[in-house]
């Protein structure tokens, strides 16, 4: 399995600036590229293969006045822009085959961009140095904050400037399955929810920390300021950065959430379910769809690459009954409840039920998990008395708790 690892870059000044050059190179070649294709498709003539490009525009376009200053950054860098190209067009004429969905055709890149990006491969010559620093070669040895360990040697690096101006190093690491954890008992049910991020079917109601809450409140606040400011000022410009950078925080949150969250689940169950949102009814009312969707898929794809990777079973499973209209005791169906209800009592069995933690019980049963349905109960139903116990007192029993 591949996994993405990405650790925060701090470059200094002198290799913001070398950072900046490669960006730029990079997206001129990938221009200059597209441009060429172009050019030869409106012409008539045949599809420029990616060599003769690499040969034109960055080994010989170099000895042009115009263009020396492409000497100035790794080689690499750029004959990995004229590959990002290739697979663009890959893309666009699988996409017009059918073979995957539907893309557009590549697309000039500007410096407005929001994404920078620029690929190092093992013969660029990139390294960690003794130091744990970023060895870049033309731009030199950068600050890395390592904050995970790297399950293998990776052989590509890649750096992004996001729009927050922050940096990243991202590496693609290859890994096998060999970190099978040991068995563990329970198994469980998930239903995602407006109320609770996450309800579990053993009764446990997940909510979103408070370090992104209060993410989401800055980034609320730097947007109403964004809104304050004139059009066309400098403000402005300084009030939409901070937005972006809010925006970036809130996404780091969330993804940190949902690591710590997933981890825990795999490791603690042997088997978890969740519904597929496709079919979630939640899903499609605007508000949860705005709020929680992505939220949501990016979790549960956690969910099931971690538990492929610690030999865990996970299940998806599509609409069966309602979760709210059945009984996870009895498994009477007894028909839709508004949603302000959030608790009822069973008609048949008499258990007093809570919405979400039987959603949860009833998403683990549809799965085939092993789950009781105790974890729906609020409290056990009300069961009349045997008739010899009827009209007794309780007699005071010993204690033995303590
Ligand atoms: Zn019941």
């Amino acid at each position: 399995m591949q996994l993405r690892y990405s650790f925060r870059l701090y470059p200094s000044a002198g290799q913001r600036a070398a950072l900046a050059r490669a960006f730029g190179c990079a997206r001129v070649v990938y221009n200059d590229a597209l441009r060429a294709r172009e050019s030869a498709r409106s012409e008539g003539m045949p599809f420029p293969k990616t060599g003769d490009l690499s040969k034109q525009l960055i080994t010989e376009a170099k000895n042009t006045p115009e263009r020396a200053w492409l000497g100035e950054v790794s080689a690499v860098v750029l004959q990995q822009s004229l590959r990002d190209l290739d697979t663009a067009y890959r893309n666009f004429f699988d996409g017009l085959k059918g073979t995957r969905p539907r893309t557009g055709p590549p697309r000039f890149k500007s410096r407005k961009d929001t994404r920078q990006a620029v690929r190092f491969t093992a013969n660029a010559r990139w390294s960690v140095t003794p130091g744990r620093k970023l060895r870049l070669p033309k731009i030199g040895d950068l600050k890395v904050k390592w904050s995970r360990c790297l399950p293998s040697t990776p052989s590509t690096v890649t750096v992004v400037k996001d729009s927050a101006g922050r940096y990243f190093a991202s590496f693609v690491v290859e890994t096998g399955p060999e970190e099978v954890l040991p068995e563990a008992g329970p198994e469980l049910g998930i239903d995602l929810g407006l109320g609770h991020f996450a309800v579990l079917s053993d009764g446990t109601k997940v909510d979103s920390p408070r370090f992104l809450r209060r993410a989401e409140e800055r980034l609320k606040k730097a947007q109403r300021a964004l809104s304050r400011k004139e059009r066309g000022s400098r403000n402005r410009d300084k009030a939409r950065l901070k937005v972006a950078r809010a925006h970036a925080r809130v996404a780091d949150a969330r993804r940190e959430f949902h690591h710590r969250l997933s981890t825990r689940l795999i490791r603690e169950n042997q088997a978890v379910a969740v519904e597929d949102l496709a079919v979630k009814g939640l899903a499609r009312t605007r508000l949860a769809k705005s709020v929680h969707d992505a939220g949501w898929s990016a979790f549960t794809s956690m969910l099931a690459y971690k538990a492929a990777r610690y030999g865990r079973t996970f299940v998806k499973i599509g609409r069966f009954e309602p979760t709210s209209q059945v009984c996870s005791r009895c498994g009477v169906k007894d028909g839709p409840k508004p949603l302000h209800v959030r608790e009822w009592t069973c008609g048949a069995c008499g258990a007093v039920l809570d919405r979400d933690i039987n959603a949860a019980v009833n998403v683990a049963k549809a799965a085939g998990l092993a789950v009781s349905a105790c974890g729906a109960q609020v409290r056990p139903g009300l069961v009349p008395a045997p008739r010899s116990e009827a009209g007794t007192h309780p007699t005071p029993q010993p204690s033995t708790a303590r």
